[in-house]
């Protein structure tokens, strides 16, 4: 198979290409190349030309194809040896248009305009791939950048908008990956079908697989010693356990508060096994990325227009797919177990028998200190950091009776507000009553991570005015306490700053070696 990219132009719907492109490529389609590999075939492909820019591409096609037909009258030295190695033919005068049917593609490299303009044209009528070099108008079709481990080929295309970078991502490709990686792939081909006949399709196979490909036998493999690696695999598949039921497995996964380079290896591996996900909407759609094609995703957080799941409904999803022998992952803003039910879903597995990992994810809180560099303890201004919900289980009404705030109001602590923007009000009353200054500076911050995050400096007394005043809705969590008034970094929509002048951060940090002793 030769690697092409092909105008998506005409040739029907491209969702199977991944959400990767789709999510990062917003603008007009129409024109973009779609990747596909084109068996070369017994028809050998047509190259128009007879010149060195034929003859590179006759190389290029060369790596797939066993031979290649030129049309030409006159040919350079290089062309006239690979056909007098059998690895070509030549024919002479103008080609007509039964000399392009039939062909898997042709290339016109004439360098007249005028025959490359002409040969494409009666191509493009009879449906036939052509591409002319340097001439994306005369093209339906573009050539990759190869990285080539038969059976393994690596395409790189840009869509001509930088063919240097295809060039560098080509070496550096060819310095990273193993010569030896076909012959792994081969290898595994070799052993498809005695795994097809012993192994279950779906889960177990590719459960296998993972182990062969992350596995001692590989490695056997890319350094050279294929006898070793072979003897591993057979031992793999001799103790796979073919009687054993089919049961899933759940791995509640933390998936971090949006920006998915916060996604831990270990999440981004859970992503990659995963056969169904069971996705909130605070995972923010990024980390999907990792997803395999095939996962069957589904959304069960609130959204506009979509009834949320009730957690009994998620909890029986959960069972559903892993009781079928699926690998469920249960995808969870920030933490799984930071104000995230994940407690409540692992009882419920525990008490159906089904073996359930927990990833842990970057909380919000974390999140947001880290984009503020502002830390939420520190030796001299906070001892403690607690998390309290501004939400209670109930009616939905704050009820902050759980938590000793004469306490640590006493002391040098730090107060990290989940789902406290709407009771913003009632919990800065709490804490005024508890003893806690109205001057007691406070860090909003909306939708950490993520390309709009907001900031907010306020203080106790004003949080609530300022976050209806900022329209704060989406996603945010309230840093409360002096820790809060150390200069943070980067933007900061300063309103306490604006309506009270009195308001002034606490410390000011003059770089990040304050945190040393932190
Ligand atoms: N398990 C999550 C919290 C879920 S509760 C975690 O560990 O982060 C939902 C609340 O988390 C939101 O109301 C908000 O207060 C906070 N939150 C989640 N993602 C956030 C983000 N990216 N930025 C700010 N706050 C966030």
């Amino acid at each position: 198979m030769f690697p092409v990219t092909k105008e998506a132009h005409g040739i029907g719907p491209v969702s199977p290409v991944g959400r990767g492109l789709c999510n990062l490529f917003r603008g007009d389609l129409s024109m973009a190349g779609f990747p596909i590999f084109v068996e070369l075939g017994r028809t050998p492909p047509l190259i128009v030309g007879g010149g060195e820019l034929a003859l590179v591409k006759a190389r290029l096609l060369l790596k797939r194809a066993n031979r290649v037909l030129f049309a030409a009258d006159r040919v350079v030295p290089g062309i006239a040896k690979l056909v007098a190695e059998g690895r070509a033919e030549r024919i002479s005068g103008v080609p007509d248009v039964e000399t392009l049917r039939g062909r898997p593609v042709v290339i016109s490299a004439t360098e007249d305009d005028a025959e490359d303009a002409r040969i494409s044209h009666l191509a493009r009528e009879i449906g036939v791939p052509v591409n002319v070099p340097d001439r994306p108008e005369l093209c339906s079709f573009s050539l990759a950048a190869i990285v080539d481990r038969y059976p393994v080929t690596f395409a790189i295309g840009t869509e001509g908008d930088a063919p240097v970078l295809a060039t560098r991502l080509r070496a550096w490709l060819e310095q990273e990956l193993s010569p030896q990686l076909g012959s792994l792939a081969r290898i595994a081909g070799d052993f498809r079908d005695r795994v097809a006949q012993k192994l279950r399709p779906g889960v177990q196979r590719r459960v296998f697989w993972d182990r062969v490909f992350s596995g001692p036998a590989s490695a056997a493999i890319l350094a050279g010693d294929e006898a070793e690696g072979v003897r591993r695999i057979e031992a793999e598949l001799d103790k796979e356990d073919t009687t054993a039921p089919r049961v899933g497995r759940v791995i509640l996964v933390g998936a971090g508060p949006g920006d998915p380079e916060l996604l831990t290896l270990k999440a981004v591996r859970a992503l990659k096994a995963a056969d169904v996900i069971l996705v909130d909407n605070l995972a923010g759609t990024g980390v999907l990325e990792h997803a395999r094609r095939e996962a069957e995703i589904i959304p069960v957080g609130k959204a506009k227009g979509r009834h949320s799941k009730t957690q009994a409904e998620i909890n029986a999803l959960i069972l559903t797919h892993a009781k079928a022998g699926k690998t469920v992952v249960r995808l969870k803003g920030g933490d799984p177990f930071i104000f995230g039910r994940g407690g409540e879903e692992v009882d419920t597995l525990r008490a159906s028998g089904i073996a359930c990992e927990v990833v842990p994810g970057i909380t919000a809180a974390t999140a947001a200190a880290a984009s503020l560099q502002i830390p939420l303890t520190h030796r001299d201004i906070s001892h403690s950091v607690t998390f309290i919900s501004g939400h209670s289980a109930g009616d939905g009404a704050a009820n902050f009776d759980h938590v000793d705030f004469r306490a640590l109001g006493e002391g040098s602590n730090t107060l990290a507000v989940y789902m406290g923007v709407a009771t913003a009000g009632a919990l800065a009353q709490t804490l005024i009553d508890a003893g806690w200054s109205p001057a007691t500076p406070v860090m909003a911050v909306e939708r950490a991570s993520h390309a709009n995050e907001r900031r907010v400096a306020t203080s106790l007394d004003v949080v609530a005015d300022d976050a209806k005043r900022l329209a704060l809705s989406g996603p945010a969590i309230l840093i409360v306490g002096e820790i809060a008034g150390l200069t943070p970094a980067g933007a900061v929509e300063r309103i306490a700053a604006e309506i009270d002048p009195q308001f002034q951060p606490v410390l000011s940090i003059r770089s990040q070696g304050d945190f040393a002793h932190a």
